[in-house]
Protein backbone atom coordinates (compact mmCIF):
# COMPACT_ATOMS: atom_id res chain seq x y z
CA UNK A 1 0.00 0.00 0.00
CA UNK A 2 1.22 3.66 -0.62
CA UNK A 3 1.39 6.55 1.81
CA UNK A 4 -1.55 8.67 1.57
CA UNK A 5 -1.53 11.33 -0.60
CA UNK A 6 -2.38 13.86 1.86
CA UNK A 7 -2.85 14.35 5.85
CA UNK A 8 -5.92 15.74 7.92
CA UNK A 9 -5.37 19.13 8.44
CA UNK A 10 -4.14 19.59 5.02
CA UNK A 11 -5.02 22.22 2.91
CA UNK A 12 -6.46 20.86 -0.41
CA UNK A 13 -3.79 22.63 -2.56
CA UNK A 14 -1.35 20.32 -0.56
CA UNK A 15 -3.29 17.06 -1.91
CA UNK A 16 -0.64 14.88 -3.90
CA UNK A 17 -2.35 13.43 -7.31
CA UNK A 18 -3.83 11.23 -8.70
CA UNK A 19 -6.39 10.87 -5.77
CA UNK A 20 -9.78 10.40 -4.75
CA UNK A 21 -11.50 13.38 -3.27
CA UNK A 22 -14.76 12.97 -1.13
CA UNK A 23 -16.65 15.88 -0.60
CA UNK A 24 -17.30 15.17 2.94
CA UNK A 25 -20.30 17.22 3.10
CA UNK A 26 -22.32 16.11 0.18
CA UNK A 27 -21.20 12.50 0.99
CA UNK A 28 -23.18 12.79 3.77
CA UNK A 29 -26.17 14.18 2.77
CA UNK A 30 -26.30 11.47 0.07
CA UNK A 31 -25.93 8.79 3.13
CA UNK A 32 -28.71 10.21 5.35
CA UNK A 33 -30.84 10.59 1.90
CA UNK A 34 -30.88 7.15 1.54
CA UNK A 35 -31.53 6.28 4.84
CA UNK A 36 -34.32 8.93 5.39
CA UNK A 37 -35.99 7.16 1.72
CA UNK A 38 -35.54 3.47 3.16
CA UNK A 39 -35.12 2.67 6.85
CA UNK A 40 -37.05 5.52 7.76
CA UNK A 41 -40.23 4.03 5.89
CA UNK A 42 -39.32 0.42 7.58
CA UNK A 43 -37.40 -0.72 4.83
CA UNK A 44 -33.83 -2.74 5.45
CA UNK A 45 -30.93 -1.19 3.75
CA UNK A 46 -28.21 -2.66 3.09
CA UNK A 47 -25.50 -0.81 1.10
CA UNK A 48 -23.64 -2.75 -1.44
CA UNK A 49 -20.10 -1.97 -0.46
CA UNK A 50 -18.60 -2.94 -4.00
CA UNK A 51 -18.78 0.46 -4.72
CA UNK A 52 -16.88 1.81 -1.87
CA UNK A 53 -14.75 -1.12 -0.20
CA UNK A 54 -14.12 0.94 2.78
CA UNK A 55 -14.74 0.04 6.09
CA UNK A 56 -15.03 3.71 6.93
CA UNK A 57 -17.86 4.35 4.61
CA UNK A 58 -19.64 1.16 5.69
CA UNK A 59 -19.73 2.33 9.44
CA UNK A 60 -21.38 5.39 8.30
CA UNK A 61 -23.57 3.83 6.70
CA UNK A 62 -24.41 1.42 9.54
CA UNK A 63 -24.91 4.52 12.06
CA UNK A 64 -27.34 5.51 9.95
CA UNK A 65 -29.23 2.45 9.87
CA UNK A 66 -28.57 0.47 7.45
CA UNK A 67 -28.78 -3.71 8.77
CA UNK A 68 -24.57 -4.49 7.36
CA UNK A 69 -23.24 -4.26 4.02
CA UNK A 70 -23.27 -5.99 0.57
CA UNK A 71 -20.01 -7.35 -0.60
CA UNK A 72 -19.23 -9.24 -4.04
CA UNK A 73 -16.20 -11.27 -3.17
CA UNK A 74 -15.06 -13.63 -0.52
CA UNK A 75 -11.79 -11.41 0.12
CA UNK A 76 -13.92 -8.40 0.14
CA UNK A 77 -15.89 -9.65 3.15
CA UNK A 78 -13.39 -10.55 4.83
CA UNK A 79 -11.64 -7.50 4.69
CA UNK A 80 -14.80 -5.91 5.64
CA UNK A 81 -15.18 -7.95 8.59
CA UNK A 82 -11.34 -7.31 9.62
CA UNK A 83 -12.53 -3.10 9.34
CA UNK A 84 -15.05 -4.37 12.28
CA UNK A 85 -18.70 -5.07 9.69
CA UNK A 86 -20.22 -7.34 11.64
CA UNK A 87 -23.05 -8.05 9.02
CA UNK A 88 -22.28 -9.13 5.58
CA UNK A 89 -23.83 -10.66 2.44
CA UNK A 90 -22.25 -11.95 -0.66
CA UNK A 91 -24.89 -11.01 -3.42
CA UNK A 92 -23.14 -13.61 -5.31
CA UNK A 93 -22.88 -17.54 -5.60
CA UNK A 94 -19.16 -18.91 -4.35
CA UNK A 95 -17.49 -21.91 -5.80
CA UNK A 96 -14.79 -24.24 -5.52
CA UNK A 97 -14.09 -25.75 -2.28
CA UNK A 98 -11.19 -23.27 -1.61
CA UNK A 99 -13.48 -20.20 -1.38
CA UNK A 100 -16.14 -21.73 0.24
CA UNK A 101 -14.26 -22.82 3.43
CA UNK A 102 -13.19 -19.43 3.95
CA UNK A 103 -16.64 -18.11 3.63
CA UNK A 104 -17.64 -20.67 5.82
CA UNK A 105 -14.48 -19.33 8.66
CA UNK A 106 -16.11 -16.30 8.27
CA UNK A 107 -19.20 -16.96 8.77
CA UNK A 108 -17.45 -18.07 12.65
CA UNK A 109 -16.96 -14.55 12.89
CA UNK A 110 -19.57 -12.18 11.47
CA UNK A 111 -23.26 -12.89 10.62
CA UNK A 112 -22.83 -14.19 6.72
CA UNK A 113 -25.46 -14.53 3.96
CA UNK A 114 -24.51 -16.15 0.24
CA UNK A 115 -26.60 -16.63 -3.02
CA UNK A 116 -27.34 -20.33 -4.42
CA UNK A 117 -28.90 -20.96 -8.16
CA UNK A 118 -27.74 -24.70 -7.94
CA UNK A 119 -28.06 -27.93 -6.43
CA UNK A 120 -24.28 -29.12 -6.44
CA UNK A 121 -23.33 -25.40 -5.03
CA UNK A 122 -25.59 -25.56 -2.27
CA UNK A 123 -24.77 -29.21 -1.29
CA UNK A 124 -20.86 -28.12 -1.43
CA UNK A 125 -21.74 -24.80 0.69
CA UNK A 126 -23.70 -27.18 3.23
CA UNK A 127 -20.68 -29.06 3.21
CA UNK A 128 -17.76 -26.43 4.25
CA UNK A 129 -20.62 -25.15 7.04
CA UNK A 130 -20.70 -28.24 8.50
CA UNK A 131 -16.56 -28.70 8.47
CA UNK A 132 -16.32 -24.80 10.06
CA UNK A 133 -19.49 -25.78 12.60
CA UNK A 134 -20.91 -21.77 11.16
CA UNK A 135 -24.08 -20.96 10.68
CA UNK A 136 -25.10 -19.46 7.01
CA UNK A 137 -27.78 -17.55 5.46
CA UNK A 138 -28.91 -18.75 2.10
CA UNK A 139 -30.97 -16.67 -0.31
CA UNK A 140 -31.79 -18.21 -3.56
CA UNK A 141 -30.97 -15.93 -6.26
CA UNK A 142 -33.52 -15.57 -9.50
CA UNK A 143 -32.91 -14.04 -12.95
CA UNK A 144 -35.03 -11.05 -12.58
CA UNK A 145 -34.32 -9.87 -16.26
CA UNK A 146 -30.62 -8.99 -16.35
CA UNK A 147 -29.81 -12.71 -17.74
CA UNK A 148 -27.29 -13.34 -15.65
CA UNK A 149 -26.78 -15.23 -12.29
CA UNK A 150 -29.88 -16.75 -11.10
CA UNK A 151 -32.77 -19.54 -11.67
CA UNK A 152 -34.44 -19.01 -15.05
CA UNK A 153 -37.86 -20.42 -13.82
CA UNK A 154 -39.19 -19.04 -10.85
CA UNK A 155 -40.74 -21.93 -9.21
CA UNK A 156 -37.42 -23.66 -9.30
CA UNK A 157 -36.10 -21.89 -5.99
CA UNK A 158 -38.68 -24.52 -3.97
CA UNK A 159 -36.55 -27.45 -4.31
CA UNK A 160 -33.34 -25.14 -3.34
CA UNK A 161 -34.95 -23.64 -0.43
CA UNK A 162 -36.13 -27.16 0.82
CA UNK A 163 -32.51 -28.41 0.58
CA UNK A 164 -31.62 -25.33 2.50
CA UNK A 165 -34.24 -25.60 5.01
CA UNK A 166 -33.21 -29.11 5.51
CA UNK A 167 -29.17 -28.59 6.24
CA UNK A 168 -28.26 -28.15 9.59
CA UNK A 169 -25.83 -25.60 9.35
CA UNK A 170 -27.78 -23.10 6.68
CA UNK A 171 -30.95 -21.31 6.98
CA UNK A 172 -33.19 -20.51 3.62
CA UNK A 173 -32.97 -16.67 4.20
CA UNK A 174 -35.00 -15.88 1.28
CA UNK A 175 -35.31 -14.46 -2.61
CA UNK A 176 -31.95 -12.42 -4.56
CA UNK A 177 -33.68 -10.63 -7.34
CA UNK A 178 -31.50 -7.74 -8.25
CA UNK A 179 -31.46 -6.55 -12.26
CA UNK A 180 -28.40 -5.04 -12.57
CA UNK A 181 -28.76 -3.95 -16.41
CA UNK A 182 -31.81 -2.26 -15.42
CA UNK A 183 -29.62 -0.04 -13.04
CA UNK A 184 -27.88 1.65 -16.30
CA UNK A 185 -31.07 2.26 -18.73
CA UNK A 186 -31.21 5.57 -20.41
CA UNK A 187 -35.00 6.69 -19.88
CA UNK A 188 -36.35 6.21 -16.46
CA UNK A 189 -39.26 4.52 -17.87
CA UNK A 190 -37.35 1.83 -19.23
CA UNK A 191 -36.09 1.41 -15.38
CA UNK A 192 -39.55 1.41 -14.28
CA UNK A 193 -41.03 -1.24 -16.63
CA UNK A 194 -37.78 -3.69 -16.18
CA UNK A 195 -38.29 -3.64 -12.40
CA UNK A 196 -42.76 -4.17 -13.19
CA UNK A 197 -40.96 -7.42 -15.10
CA UNK A 198 -38.89 -8.40 -11.99
CA UNK A 199 -41.47 -8.10 -9.79
CA UNK A 200 -44.00 -10.42 -12.29
CA UNK A 201 -41.18 -13.09 -11.45
CA UNK A 202 -40.44 -12.34 -7.84
CA UNK A 203 -44.14 -12.31 -7.10
CA UNK A 204 -43.97 -15.99 -9.12
CA UNK A 205 -41.15 -17.36 -6.53
CA UNK A 206 -43.06 -16.45 -3.94
CA UNK A 207 -45.80 -17.57 -4.64
CA UNK A 208 -44.62 -20.99 -5.08
CA UNK A 209 -42.43 -20.76 -1.84
CA UNK A 210 -45.88 -20.43 0.12
CA UNK A 211 -47.55 -22.77 -1.69
CA UNK A 212 -45.19 -25.42 0.13
CA UNK A 213 -45.29 -23.58 3.05
CA UNK A 214 -41.54 -21.79 3.25
CA UNK A 215 -41.31 -18.32 4.74
CA UNK A 216 -39.93 -16.06 2.80
CA UNK A 217 -38.25 -13.74 5.32
CA UNK A 218 -36.00 -11.50 2.67
CA UNK A 219 -36.10 -10.47 -0.75
CA UNK A 220 -33.18 -8.72 -1.61
CA UNK A 221 -32.13 -6.41 -4.51
CA UNK A 222 -32.37 -2.84 -6.33
CA UNK A 223 -28.87 -0.64 -6.78
CA UNK A 224 -28.98 3.20 -7.32
CA UNK A 225 -31.13 3.26 -10.63
CA UNK A 226 -33.90 1.41 -9.98
CA UNK A 227 -34.34 1.72 -6.07
CA UNK A 228 -37.45 3.98 -6.07
CA UNK A 229 -39.19 1.58 -7.70
CA UNK A 230 -38.35 -1.71 -6.05
CA UNK A 231 -39.86 0.35 -2.79
CA UNK A 232 -42.49 1.70 -4.78
CA UNK A 233 -43.43 -2.40 -5.68
CA UNK A 234 -43.79 -3.63 -2.08
CA UNK A 235 -42.37 -6.51 -2.86
CA UNK A 236 -38.63 -6.14 -1.14
CA UNK A 237 -38.02 -5.87 1.85
CA UNK A 238 -33.60 -5.28 1.81
CA UNK A 239 -32.05 -2.60 -0.72
CA UNK A 240 -28.68 -2.71 -2.03
CA UNK A 241 -27.90 0.23 -3.55
CA UNK A 242 -23.84 1.44 -3.64
CA UNK A 243 -23.56 4.17 -5.86
CA UNK A 244 -25.45 6.57 -4.15
CA UNK A 245 -22.83 7.35 -1.63
CA UNK A 246 -20.50 8.87 -4.45
CA UNK A 247 -22.53 8.92 -7.67
CA UNK A 248 -20.46 8.77 -11.09
CA UNK A 249 -21.13 10.14 -14.52
CA UNK A 250 -22.99 7.98 -15.89
CA UNK A 251 -25.78 8.25 -13.39
CA UNK A 252 -26.17 11.44 -14.18
CA UNK A 253 -26.29 10.85 -17.65
CA UNK A 254 -29.15 8.73 -16.70
CA UNK A 255 -30.71 11.90 -14.64
CA UNK A 256 -31.26 9.43 -12.13
CA UNK A 257 -31.78 9.72 -9.07
CA UNK A 258 -31.63 13.44 -9.31
CA UNK A 259 -31.19 14.31 -5.34
CA UNK A 260 -27.64 12.53 -4.92
CA UNK A 261 -24.57 14.59 -6.03
CA UNK A 262 -21.54 13.85 -6.85
CA UNK A 263 -19.49 13.51 -3.79
CA UNK A 264 -16.11 11.96 -5.38
CA UNK A 265 -13.72 13.20 -7.90
CA UNK A 266 -10.01 12.27 -8.88
CA UNK A 267 -7.93 15.08 -8.30
CA UNK A 268 -5.46 15.36 -11.17
CA UNK A 269 -2.94 17.85 -11.88
CA UNK A 270 -1.99 19.19 -15.21
CA UNK A 271 1.60 18.13 -16.63
CA UNK A 272 2.00 18.97 -19.40
CA UNK A 273 0.33 21.76 -22.08
CA UNK A 274 2.84 21.23 -25.47
CA UNK A 275 0.12 23.42 -27.40
CA UNK A 276 -2.37 26.03 -27.86
CA UNK A 277 -6.29 24.30 -26.78
CA UNK A 278 -4.92 20.91 -25.28
CA UNK A 279 -3.20 19.78 -22.15
CA UNK A 280 -2.66 16.48 -20.06
CA UNK A 281 -3.26 15.78 -16.63
CA UNK A 282 -1.27 12.81 -14.89
CA UNK A 283 -5.02 11.09 -14.69
CA UNK A 284 -4.88 8.30 -17.16
CA UNK A 285 -7.28 5.26 -17.28
CA UNK A 286 -4.93 3.41 -14.35
CA UNK A 287 -6.31 6.85 -12.23
CA UNK A 288 -10.29 6.82 -13.29
CA UNK A 289 -11.66 3.93 -15.03
CA UNK A 290 -13.04 4.56 -18.31
CA UNK A 291 -15.10 1.43 -18.95
CA UNK A 292 -18.61 3.74 -18.97
CA UNK A 293 -16.86 6.72 -20.34
CA UNK A 294 -13.99 9.16 -20.24
CA UNK A 295 -13.92 11.13 -16.81
CA UNK A 296 -15.79 14.81 -16.79
CA UNK A 297 -14.52 18.09 -15.50
CA UNK A 298 -16.28 19.16 -12.36
CA UNK A 299 -15.96 22.75 -12.88
CA UNK A 300 -17.30 22.37 -16.88
CA UNK A 301 -19.80 18.92 -16.49
CA UNK A 302 -20.38 19.30 -20.50
CA UNK A 303 -16.57 19.27 -20.89
CA UNK A 304 -14.79 15.11 -21.08
CA UNK A 305 -11.31 14.17 -21.20
CA UNK A 306 -10.72 13.27 -25.07
CA UNK A 307 -8.24 10.55 -24.69
CA UNK A 308 -6.88 8.29 -21.62
CA UNK A 309 -3.96 6.46 -21.88
CA UNK A 310 -2.38 4.58 -18.81
CA UNK A 311 -1.02 7.53 -17.04
CA UNK A 312 -1.80 10.32 -19.32
CA UNK A 313 -5.28 12.01 -19.21
CA UNK A 314 -6.08 14.19 -22.95
CA UNK A 315 -7.96 17.22 -22.76
CA UNK A 316 -8.76 19.17 -26.10
CA UNK A 317 -9.64 22.33 -24.87
CA UNK A 318 -12.69 24.17 -25.63
CA UNK A 319 -12.91 27.67 -26.68
CA UNK A 320 -12.78 29.63 -23.27
CA UNK A 321 -10.80 27.43 -21.19
CA UNK A 322 -7.02 27.28 -20.73
CA UNK A 323 -5.10 25.84 -18.59
CA UNK A 324 -1.50 25.55 -18.11
CA UNK A 325 0.92 22.94 -16.09
CA UNK A 326 0.29 22.68 -12.85
CA UNK A 327 -3.49 23.50 -12.87
CA UNK A 328 -5.58 21.28 -10.79
CA UNK A 329 -8.71 19.53 -12.16
CA UNK A 330 -11.40 17.17 -10.51
CA UNK A 331 -12.46 14.80 -12.77
CA UNK A 332 -15.74 13.28 -12.26
CA UNK A 333 -15.21 9.46 -13.31
CA UNK A 334 -17.49 7.57 -15.51
CA UNK A 335 -18.18 4.66 -13.30
CA UNK A 336 -17.38 4.93 -9.52
CA UNK A 337 -16.78 1.31 -8.59
CA UNK A 338 -13.96 0.62 -10.78
CA UNK A 339 -12.49 3.81 -10.26
CA UNK A 340 -12.31 3.32 -6.26
CA UNK A 341 -11.02 0.12 -6.67
CA UNK A 342 -7.76 1.65 -8.30
CA UNK A 343 -7.07 3.71 -5.17
CA UNK A 344 -5.47 3.09 -1.48
CA UNK A 345 -6.38 5.74 -0.03
CA UNK A 346 -9.98 8.38 0.28
CA UNK A 347 -8.64 12.24 0.87
CA UNK A 348 -11.67 13.26 2.68
CA UNK A 349 -12.03 17.43 3.43
CA UNK A 350 -15.05 20.08 4.47
CA UNK A 351 -14.29 23.33 3.27
CA UNK A 352 -10.94 23.00 1.38
CA UNK A 353 -9.11 21.18 4.29
CA UNK A 354 -8.75 17.59 4.76
CA UNK A 355 -10.62 15.94 7.40
CA UNK A 356 -9.56 12.35 7.49
CA UNK A 357 -8.06 9.72 5.13
CA UNK A 358 -9.83 6.46 4.64
CA UNK A 359 -7.45 3.32 3.21
CA UNK A 360 -9.98 1.76 0.87
CA UNK A 361 -10.01 -1.35 2.61
CA UNK A 362 -11.14 -3.99 0.13
CA UNK A 363 -8.94 -3.10 -2.66
CA UNK A 364 -8.00 -5.25 -5.02
CA UNK A 365 -10.21 -8.08 -3.16
CA UNK A 366 -11.23 -10.05 -6.02
CA UNK A 367 -10.71 -13.41 -4.77
N1 LIG B 1 -26.77 -5.31 -5.71
C1 LIG B 1 -26.03 -6.11 -6.50
C2 LIG B 1 -26.22 -7.58 -6.41
C3 LIG B 1 -25.10 -5.57 -7.39
O1 LIG B 1 -24.38 -6.39 -8.20
C4 LIG B 1 -24.95 -4.15 -7.46
C5 LIG B 1 -24.02 -3.53 -8.43
O2 LIG B 1 -23.58 -4.09 -9.39
C6 LIG B 1 -25.70 -3.36 -6.60
C7 LIG B 1 -26.61 -3.97 -5.75
C8 LIG B 1 -25.54 -1.86 -6.51
O3 LIG B 1 -25.72 -1.18 -7.66
P1 LIG B 1 -25.45 0.40 -7.79
O4 LIG B 1 -24.00 0.64 -7.54
O5 LIG B 1 -25.82 0.68 -9.17
O6 LIG B 1 -26.29 1.07 -6.77
MN1 LIG C 1 -21.25 -0.08 -10.98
Amino acid sequence: MQPPPAFPGDPLEAVDTPALLVDLDAFERNLDRMAAETTARGLRLRPHAKTHKSAEVGKAQIARGAVGLCCQKVSEAEALADGGIGDLLVTNQVAGARKLARLAALARRVRLGVCVDDAGNLAELAKAAVEANAQIDVLVEIDVGAGRCGLRAPEAVVPLAQRIAASSHLRFAGLQAYNGTAQHLRRPEDRQAAIAAAAVITRQALAALAAAGLRCETVGGAGTGTYAYEMAEGLWTELQPGSYCFMDADYAANGAPPAYEQSLTVLATVMSAPEAGFAVCDAGHKACAIDSGLPRLASHPDVALTGASDEHGNIALPAGLTLAVGDRLQLIPGHIDPTVNLHDWYVCHRGGTVEAVWPVTARGAVF
